[in-house]
């Protein structure tokens, strides 16, 4: 259960400040599948980055299973985001020089070598792409990509997973390939909270949050 309360996001710098998010407060059930629509500018990832441990609220609460996540010390924060999160991103950020099985096994770099193989072989498997674990990102499609980053995403099983606009750079075929990924690993019991443009994917999850302006409008 992800639980924010009246939270606030100012950022500031040289002198002026910007306020990101004004008085959120939401819920989100443990297993859930919801999304995150708004224009853009609108703070959706300033959301799901303070829900990921990565962004402290200027003021209010971020509680997970009960636990105030800001409130932790810094080794507990680290802790928080690598068992609890997996974080998609529209841009794929996978390292360019690594294969997709050497990408996948980078939030593992605290397990032993032969499980990470194992763990990492696992995760590919799950996005349908074991036999592509030796490619570099270069020798992969934009959906081939985005799926390596969802196996890297989920390679420590957390329970949540952030997902920034993860179809935002693919076609709609391809994007709907990553959508029942991510609906398959909800119906396997990960939380997943998802940003896009895309309406009709939006209404397809379990819960919409609009934001305009940093405000939960509906
Ligand atoms: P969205 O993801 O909805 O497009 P963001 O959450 O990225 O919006 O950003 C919301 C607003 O906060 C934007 O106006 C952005 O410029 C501002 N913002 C985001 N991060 C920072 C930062 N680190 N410093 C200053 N302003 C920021
Ligand atoms: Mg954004």
């Amino acid at each position: 259960m992800i639980e924010i309360k009246s939270a606030e996001k100012v950022f500031r710098s040289n002198g002026s400040s910007f306020e990101a998010l004004k008085d959120v407060t939401v819920s989100i059930a443990k297993g859930a599948f919801v999304s995150i629509v708004g224009q853009s500018g609108s703070g959706k990832s300033t959301l799901l980055s303070l829900i990921g441990g990565i962004t402290p609220p200027s003021a209010g609460e971020v509680k997970v299973d009960a636990v105030p996540v800001y409130e932790l010390s810094n080794e507990k924060l680290a802790d928080y985001r690598r068992e609890y999160i997996g974080f998609v991103f529209q841009q794929f950020h996978l390292i360019p020089y690594l294969t997709a099985g050497e990408n996948v096994m980078l939030p593992l770099c605290v397990t032993g070598k032969k499980k990470m193989d194992t763990l990492a072989e696992g995760a590919l498997r799950k996005v349908g792409l074991d036999h592509k674990s030796s490619r570099l990102p270069s020798q992969l499609s934009g959906g081939e990509q985005q799926r390596v980053a969802v196996a890297r995403a989920i390679v420590n099983s957390p329970p949540i997973i952030l997902a920034d606009e993860p179809t935002g750079n693919l076609d709609t075929e391809t994007g709907e390939e990553i959508f029942k990924l991510l609906e398959e690993l909800n119906g396997e019991g990960h939380t997943i909270i998802l940003v896009t443009h895309n309406l009709e994917l939006a209404n397809r999850t379990q819960k919409v949050i609009q934001l305009k302006d940093g405000r939960i409008v509906a």
